[in-house]
Parts: structure tokens; sequence; C-alpha cells
């Protein structure tokens, strides 16, 4: 029997587009999965077992039989990774948090939808504990790289705290702000080398907040293009970045 390392992915509410991406990532995937026996993963191969030593854990948490799941699955992994900004944020489902339930159920299924289940939408570490978070929606595959790789070598990872304006400037775009968009690069996590602004996207805040966010340089960024903190609430809404960042703002 192998004695590499056993890989399972598992995923919970989610678009399944990060583990797509993990999928598509080609050579580099390859080489990483020499490193591993990958045994369990729906999206790529047949088999299953409960038997791994490292959880690749993709979605939110919604339902009560999903808490049970995700807690077999912790009790299971000696190391446990959860996999874009469903997993680390709850992701752009948690608005759904805001209105009731069985009105969205039954809006969204017709008047059987009150029927399923749904509940609160959390991140997974609302759950259990985790020990490695790849941020993004969907993920970077350079990170996810960057991810593994620490956890076969037994380091903890870090990800980057800087602002994507950071990564935004080495690109050396043109900031939309300057083409009358608003932006949340400012106050989110780099770590995405700024994909959407390079694209000429605004940035939604999908790597969640840096740990100590600049707000009075993101509030004066605002007051410089004309805008007010109004017109940015619904942006931190999104990825749910709490009200917090923008009231700490209009409060300062
Ligand atoms: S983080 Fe985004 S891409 Fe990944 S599963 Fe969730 S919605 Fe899909
Ligand atoms: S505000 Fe947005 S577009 Fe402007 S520099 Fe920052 S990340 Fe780039
Ligand atoms: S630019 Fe912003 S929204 Fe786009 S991937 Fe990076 S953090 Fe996410």
């Amino acid at each position: 029997m192998s004695d590499k390392p056993r890989v399972a992915f598992f995923d919970f509410a989610c678009c399944e587009g990060c583990q797509l991406t993990v999928l598509g990532m080609g050579d580099s995937l390859w080489e990483i999965l020499d490193q591993v026996d990958v045994v369990t993963w729906r999206e790529a191969i047949s088999e299953k077992s409960n038997e791994f030593d490292i959880a690749i854990v993709e979605g939110s948490i919604t339902r009560d039989s999903d808490v049970d799941r995700l807690k077999r699955i912790r009790e299971r992994a000696s190391c446990l990774i959860a996999l874009g900004a469903c997993a680390t944020l709850g992701g752009v489902h948690v608005l759904g948090n805001r209105f009731d339930r069985g009105e969205l159920l039954e809006l969204v299924y017709g008047k059987d939808g009150r029927h399923f289940e749904a509940g609160e939408v959390r991140p997974i570490s609302a759950v259990v504990p985790v020990d490695y978070l790849i941020h993004g929606c969907p993920v970077n595959p350079d990170e996810f790289i960057a991810v593994v790789t620490h956890v076969l070598l037994g380091r903890p990872y870090h990800p980057p705290n800087r602002s994507v304006c950071f990564e935004c400037k080495l690109r050396e775009n043109e900031c939309v702000y300057d083409r009358g968009q608003i932006c949340l690069g400012p106050v989110t996590r780099c770590g995405c080398n700024a994909i959407c602004t390079s694209f000429g996207r605004r940035c939604f805040g999908c790597r969640g907040l840096i740990d100590d966010p600049n707000l009075n340089a993101a509030r004066d960024v605002l007051e410089e293009h004309g805008y007010t903190i109004d017109d940015i609430v619904g942006m931190f809404d999104i990825y749910s970045l709490a009200s917090s960042p923008a009231e700490t703002i209009r409060a300062k």
C-alpha cells in the first residue's frame, strides 16, 4: 500500500467552480497528484473512501445534515483545507440569510419549495476548525499549489495580507475609479494577481478583507472620486464582508 498522504475532496453548497478550476490546472495538477493518493473526488473519479488524511472542502454549510457530514469529515482528517470563498466566507449565497428562508424557497421552487431543507448559510469555519484557507471565487490555481505544497511540507501557509491595489499597481492597470466605477481593491486581500481589474472589471472582494484594512485610505479614494460610503455598502454585501467595514469607514 502507498504511504503517500490520502486526499479527499468534498463539496457542500456551491457552484463547484473551485473544484473545476483545480481540475483544469493541467500539468501543475499532475505534479501535485504525484505526491498524494486521491481517494475521493466526486468530480474526477468513481472511487470513494472514508480513510483519508487531507480533506479539501468546497462550499458552505446550509443544513443540519451538512453539519453532521462536515463534522464526520473533520474527525477523519488530520488536515482540513477550505477551498474557495463559499467555504472561507460563506459565498455569495450568504445574501440569502437576510431574507425569510421559507419565502425564498417558495420564490425559487414554487409552493412545494418550503419542504426543502435549507437554513442559515455559514462558512465551514463556523462549524469545525479549519487548518488552511484558499481564498477566491474561484480559487487561484497558483495559490492552490502553494497551499497543498505547504500542507505536504507540514508548514503553515499565510495568505498574502496586502490589498488587491498592490497587485493591480504592479500590473500597471488603469484604476477603474478613473473610469467612473467603484472597486473594493483597497480593502480586499490580494493573491489573485488582480485578475478582475486586469481585465477591466472591478474587484468585488471575493478574497475577503485584509487583516487590517486601511479604511482611511479607502474612504479617501471614494471621496477623491466623488463617492460616499453609501455608494459602496452594497458591494460589501456580495461576499458578506459584513457591514462593519462600511460602518467603520463612515464613523471615521
Ligand atoms: S467560491 Fe465561487 S467558484 Fe468557488 S464554489 Fe463558491 S461560487 Fe463557485
Ligand atoms: S481601486 Fe481597484 S482598479 Fe483601482 S488600483 Fe485598486 S484594485 Fe486597481
Ligand atoms: S480582483 Fe477582487 S473579485 Fe477579482 S479575484 Fe481578486 S479579490 Fe476576487
